[in-house]
């Protein structure tokens, strides 16, 4: 056991709490992933990242607490978590918030917007802890981790991430949020892009992606930046991973139709003839890699 993710956010596009959710949940992604050192990664800031808060703080226990915070990209449902994220206001703590080197200053720019008189009583000055932001580079090396970048099919760009041990490489976590794999002209990525990212994928231990759309539902919403459930397991199985982890579900989808989806993804599977775990991220559980 290298690494361990938690799952405090699952949801895509718009918080969806309810008694139909509660399983798989209803908060907007926020991963929080933990080397073996004890360093701390949170992958995206929806409103997940709330109770995260509130249970560094009772981990922590009065002691200081840093970490990265890793934004796949500005959209509001991988940042809407951060205004309510209690550790901030605390003072003594340290957050440095990072995303692609190109969307510094747009990340920057929406996080203090969505704090500004118009929208929230409060502004982005009103953290105490000390809060940084700085660019990844394609490859990052951290306390126990190391991580790697890859650009992403979607609206307005976003990243995706590459997490190892930092020294053997493997196992790996691979976590792509908001992404599209179907055909859509619309984006600058370069004719070989899904060979890149099947390699940028390959033999992950754990591969997080975004399974937004059924087929029929794809069909209305190509463009949109989002995968269907077919595509999905396909990278997964070219890519050779050993669990793909279904993530940023469809805010309409009931718990009984994202088990569903996950039976007719185990069903593509058995029909390739691979070996390949398929499951559904749901908020508060735990994942070694
Ligand atoms: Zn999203
Ligand atoms: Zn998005």
């Amino acid at each position: 056991m290298t690494l361990t993710l938690t799952f405090w956010g699952t949801r895509g596009s718009i918080p969806s709490p309810g008694a139909q959710t509660a399983q798989y949940g209803g908060n907007t992604p926020c991963v929080e992933l933990r080397s073996a050192t004890g360093a701390l990664l949170i992958l995206d800031a929806g409103t997940g990242i709330r109770h995260l808060g509130r249970s560094l703080l009772e981990r922590a226990n009065g002691k200081p607490i840093a970490a990265d915070i890793l934004l796949s990209h500005a959209h509001w449902d991988h940042i809407q978590g951060l205004p309510f994220f209690a550790p901030l206001y605390e003072g003594g703590h340290e957050f440095t918030i990072r995303c692609a080197p190109g969307a510094l200053g747009g990340v920057e720019s929406a996080l203090k917007s969505q704090m500004s008189r118009t929208v929230f009583p409060v502004t982005f000055d009103a953290f105490r802890s000390q809060v940084r932001f700085r660019a990844l580079n394609e490859i990052e090396r951290g306390d126990g981790y190391a991580l790697r970048t890859v650009p992403l099919r979607h609206p307005g760009g976003a990243t995706g991430y590459r997490v190892t041990d930092g020294n053997s490489g493997a196992p790996a976590l691979v976590y792509i949020s908001d992404n599209e794999l179907g055909e859509h002209a619309g984006y600058d990525s370069p004719a070989d892009w899904r060979d890149s990212l099947v390699s940028f994928a390959r033999g992950a231990s754990l591969l997080v992606h975004d399974a937004m759309y059924t087929a029929d539902e794809y069909e209305r919403h190509r463009g949109w930046g989002h995968s269907r459930y077919e595509d999905v397991v396909d990278l997964a199985l070219d890519a050779d991973v050993q669990r793909l982890v279904l993530f940023h579900h469809h805010p309409e989808r009931t718990d009984a139709a994202v088990s569903e989806q996950v039976a007719v993804c185990q069903k593509r599977v058995r029909e390739r003839g691979a070996r390949l775990e398929v499951l559904a991220a749901e908020e508060g559980t735990t994942l070694t890699v």
